[in-house]
């Protein structure tokens, strides 16, 4: 319920509209006329599963990666396993990858055959703690699977000469990351292979699902290609068992139109990131998003800590100011992965993380008003 004292501050400007967490009509409304016509424009040409668009798609994300080769797919998810398969992954083997992530980075290995191995994450930048990982590479240990949690990218540096050095293969994980920098080249070039997805709520969001194979890798291209599409080459010539998991052509020409904004809304994104750093820093009770010196971040959430977060949760929840918990469980925790012989305390970083995490709206129309808000009533 709102109170009265928030509908007399919200005042006028905001015509008493809640604050969402993500607001995706905002976004449709900034750029309507151009989607409205790319998708009317499939429709006539009525090429719906891999028509033009989505090779068109491909070319315009690779040229914008730096990658050779990308392959549309169905999700995120998807590519995530796709690569891992492409990749010869499956039974008896072991991936390397953090514990503090959406379930999908797990579930994908999982569902290959082999084996997601946690690793701790660093507590600044919630990504894998690269100190941790060495001790848990076993000769079954076939790939690390980083995540760029929030936005933020994980040290990839590290991870690579990891990866040279034990001769592993390194899958990003870009869902939440795309546009992102470390070092000066975007996540999703830097491994053998990038999973993006084009999941709603992502920098990048299409009408529904879609995801992106990203690698320079020929071989891993020929077979992700095979693999989205029944494991045929050659229509009803089946090489290998495959999926039904083709990125639609209309959401291929939804992306296109978006894909030429990705970079000013990100850069709005860290403009927003910067205004709620100001506004927050002073709190002594939150911690506001690091952001190391290697990277650029695409905040794709902008995620605070707080070490008690339920009152401030109900704080916002009463002035009607979206908010939600990226992630409450650890992976290592979850039902699903009980076989997995993991317990709590295993990972204390994450297990501290999931109950501090609170991530406040964060979308490139976000107003420095809003914010001022949104501040104001968690600076109360
Ligand atoms: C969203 C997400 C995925 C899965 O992407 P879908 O397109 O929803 O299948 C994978 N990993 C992470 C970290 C995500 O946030």
């Amino acid at each position: 319920m709102q109170s009265e004292l928030y509908k007399r501050k919200r005042g006028s400007q905001f015509n008493l509209m809640p604050i969402p967490l993500i607001d995706l009509k905002a976004q449709y409304r900034s750029i309507k006329q151009e989607l409205d016509e790319a998708i009317q424009r499939v429709i006539d040409e009525a090429r719906f599963v891999l028509g033009p668009d989505v090779t068109a798609f491909e070319q315009e994300m690779g040229l914008y990666l730096g990658v050779k080769y990308s392959v549309g797919v169905s999700s995120g998810t998807d590519a995530l396993e796709i690569s891992l398969l492409a990749l010869g992954i499956g039974e008896g083997d072991e991936i390397i990858t953090t514990p503090f992530t959406f379930i999908a980075t797990a579930e994908a290995i999982y569902n290959t055959g082999a084996k997601p191995v946690f690793v701790d994450i660093d507590p600044k930048t919630f990504c894998l703690n690269t100190a941790l990982i060495e001790e848990k590479i076993t000769k079954n240990t076939r790939a690390i699977l980083p995540v760029h949690l929030y936005g933020h990218p994980a040290e990839m540096g590290e991870i690579l000469d990891l990866a040279n050095k034990h001769n592993l293969k390194v899958i990003e994980d870009c869902a939440q990351s795309l546009g992102a920098e470390y070092k000066g080249n975007k996540v999703g070039s830097i491994g053998h292979v990038g999973c993006l997805s084009f999941f709603p709520g992502k920098n990048l969001g299409c009408f529904g699902d879609g995801g992106m194979v990203a690698t320079n890798d020929e071989r891993v291209y020929e077979m992700a290609k095979m693999l989205r599409h029944h494991g045929s080459k050659k229509k009803y010539y089946h090489s290998v068992s495959g999926f039904n998991s083709r990125l639609d052509t209309l959401q291929a020409a939804i992306l296109r139109v978006k894909l030429k904004y990705l970079d000013e809304w990100n850069k709005k994104r860290r403009e927003k990131a910067a205004l709620y750093k100001e506004m927050l820093c002073a709190n002594g009770l939150i911690g506001v998003p690091y952001v190391s010196q290697e990277v650029i971040h695409s905040f794709n959430y902008y995620t605070v800590r707080i070490k008690d977060r339920t009152e401030f949760q109900q704080r916002l929840k009463q002035a009607e100011i979206g908010n939600m918990v990226y992630y409450p469980l650890s992976l290592h925790l979850q039902e699903v992965y009980q076989g997995l012989g993991y317990n709590r305390g295993d990972f204390l970083e994450a297990e501290k993380a999931q109950e501090e995490v609170l991530s406040l709206p964060m979308f490139a129309e976000l107003l420095p008003e809003q914010i001022k808000e949104i501040s104001g009533v968690l600076n109360k």
